[in-house]
């Protein structure tokens, strides 16, 4: 999908032949609800076939959109467990301004203020390590430095690595998060050399084309560049 930072995973159930929805990450708010719905109706499946919803990473283009899905499907919200209370909005967690530059926050602030994302319970917390029940195992991989609690999921049985905002590219090279929109560089290029370390063949990102060759190799000479 183009318009908006949204995967669905769709896991076919043997048993019932019926596929359950995971919707990963919802876009805007009052952007992406709609499209990400309609893609799903275009897909054949209702609201009621989607049972979770994951949340990467708490910036405004990835979580505004899951109170709005939330209240659509009645899927249940999981999220990294030091991420959940600034979702949650619990007392003295408001999800941090996601500028870096002191001088540009001001500037992005008022613009963000009717985008900022509603808050909404999350239901499930996640680690590191952590497996879900999707197309036969995804592993969580704690992915911190873009954001503190970012994480990216790994499909061993699909060969994909979906790491979000934990990696940019630009055609066929790798880069580290932006710098401009990333808490904790120190911790980014941590973060890569722990998901060069893992066997994949798809790269998966929330703002850029799958890298589908050659991708592993391309990871590891990021890996290397930053160490
Ligand atoms: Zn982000
Ligand atoms: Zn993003």
């Amino acid at each position: 999908m183009v318009t908006t930072s949204a995967f669905i995973v769709i896991t076919p159930d043997a048993e019932s032949g019926e596929s359950s929805i995971t919707v990963v990450d919802a876009g805007w708010r009052l952007l992406h609800n709609r499209p990400v719905l309609n893609y799903l109706r275009e897909l054949g499946y209702g609201t009621d076939s989607v049972c979770r919803l994951i949340s990467t990473h708490y910036h405004p283009d990835h979580v505004g959109g899951m109170a709005g899905l939330r209240r659509a499907t009645g899927a249940p919200v999981s999220a990294h467990r030091l991420e959940a209370p600034y979702l949650a909005g619990e007392p003295g967690r408001k999800i941090p301004n996601p500028v870096k530059p002191l001088w540009l926050r001001p500037l992005f602030w008022p613009l963000m203020a009717p985008m900022s994302p509603p808050n909404f319970p999350v239901t499930t917390i996640l680690d590191d390590g952590d497996c879900l029940p999707l197309l036969g195992g995804a592993r969580v991989l704690h992915t911190p430095g873009h954001t503190p609690g970012s994480i990216s999921l790994h499909f061993p049985n699909e060969g994909v690595l979906l790491v979000a905002d934990a990696i940019q590219r630009y055609q066929e090279r790798l880069t580290l998060p932006s710098r401009w929109f990333s808490s904790d560089m120190e911790a980014a290029k941590k973060s890569v050399q722990k998901l060069a370390s893992i066997d994949f063949e798809i790269l998966c990102f929330s703002h850029f084309e799958p890298m589908r060759k050659g991708a592993r190799a391309a990871l590891r000479s990021l890996a290397e560049f930053v160490s």
